[in-house]
């Protein structure tokens, strides 16, 4: 296998070139002037050097924060040095995720992090900085849930009315993701009940008595009937303790997503309802590259087309937005996928893209073993190791049970 490289760093590609040399620049400018961490005023002397880079004081606070934050992530401050794949709008968003972690978590954060940033494909897409600081948050929700970032401050739930001068008015609103996601998904299916915009909607909301129903998927890692909160939810993203909290309220029907449903295979083009739930989990985004839509505003696509033969089953199923559904569908753009999940995507050029999942549900590698779909060379040399221990030990252990009768 050749040198893995995420897509805006391929090796013999002009513009990734130029991409990873702009980093090094970037780098280099920024960490010539860092500051002193005892001795500079943070205001005086982010506005100096904003004044000579040309850019704004809280842009410079904020690249050197970032840079002053990977010294204590010496894990991940070595891959950046190495693959120069991350620009300061990806380490900022990684600086206020991490912002919180404390020294004994610091370690185990660096190595998730790096690992989550080192590329497992030829090609793979290079997330962005809203999918990374998404990611980061998840990783420090698990390994030191008080330091991750959070919107639950009270201050912050707010709504604005502010008349225009064209006679309209603007509505501004902000609320914790989970909650702003049932909102909308309310106004959505009210406006689809009806056949009227989201605006009216939210009249019909505050002037009739309508009846509302939405399905939102929630899931957890914990085992069933454990009675563990939800930490995830699909069109809101990973869930703070309070918002989990808050959803566990909600919950009307448990699934189990691990019994089967990876490997299950339906007769039918539909797919059932418990494994579209688990294609939108494992999947959490558009599968498109570098499209971040939610799963929950996705279509459920079968890769290899149902009436070409392809299966109603996950290994055959991705989520895709509608633009990305339709660039495939119009064959401008092809995917095939493998064994891990991945999909690889062939532009009109000839080049190709690797999008990986990115849900809260990981995609069951080891399962495939036994899977009747497809099966990585790395999983049938595992697979076929085990068989032959598992012969040899039961060769050995007879004649001794023997011996012992
Ligand atoms: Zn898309």
């Amino acid at each position: 296998m050749g040198e893995l490289f995420f897509d805006a760093c391929a090796p013999d590609d002009p513009l990734s070139i130029h991409y990873m040399n702009t980093n090094r620049a970037d780098y280099a400018a920024w960490r010539s002037v860092l500051p002193n961490p005892v001795l500079d005023d943070v205001g005086v002397h982010s506005c100096r050097i904003a004044s000579r880079l040309g850019t704004s004081e809280t842009l410079a606070r904020q690249n050197f924060d970032a840079l002053l934050m990977l010294h204590s992530f010496p894990q991940l401050a070595a891959l950046i040095e190495q693959m120069a794949h991350i620009d300061l709008w990806r380490l900022r968003a990684i600086e206020r995720a991490v912002i919180g972690v404390e020294e004994d978590a610091l370690e185990a954060v660096d190595r998730e992090i790096t690992r989550y940033l080192t590329p497992r494909y030829e090609g793979q897409h290079l997330p962005g900085a809203t999918a990374i600081r998404n990611r980061v948050r998840k990783i420090v929700l698990e390994l030191d849930p008080e330091a991750a970032e959070r919107d639950e401050d009270e201050s912050r739930r707010s709504l604005g009315f502010t008349p225009t001068s064209g006679g309209g008015a603007k509505m501004m609103g902000y609320l914790p993701a989970d909650e702003a996601k049932t909102v909308h998904d309310s106004l959505k299916a009210i406006a689809r009940k009806h056949d009227c915009s989201l605006v009216d909607a939210l009249i019909k909301l505050v002037h009739e008595k309508v009846d509302v129903r939405v399905v939102l998927n929630i899931y957890s890692n914990a085992d069933v009937g454990a009675n563990a909160d939800p930490d995830y939810m699909d069109g809101a993203g990973p869930l703070s303790p309070e918002a989990a909290a808050r959803q566990a309220a909600n919950v009307t029907s448990i699934r189990d997503l691990r019994e089967g449903i990876a490997e299950q295979i339906v007769d039918a083009y539909v797919v059932p309802a418990a494994m579209a739930a688990y294609v939108r989990g494992r999947d959490g985004t558009c599968r498109g590259p570098g499209c971040s839509i939610p799963a929950a505003n996705c279509d459920i696509d079968h890769r290899i087309p149902f009436d070409e033969g392809g299966l109603t089953t996950p290994a055959n199923l991705h989520t895709l937005c509608r633009t990305c559904h339709n660039r495939k569908t119009d064959g401008v753009m092809k995917v095939i996928m493998d064994a891990q999940g991945a999909d690889h995507w062939i532009f009109p050029d000839g080049s190709v893209v690797v999008t990986l999942p990115d849900g809260p549900i990981v995609w069951p590698g080891k399962r495939m073993l036994d899977g009747r779909w497809r099966q990585s060379w790395e999983e049938r040399t595992m697979q076929r190791r085990a068989l032959r221990r598992e012969e040899n030990r039961r060769e050995h252990q007879e004649p001794r049970e023997r011996s012992i009768a």
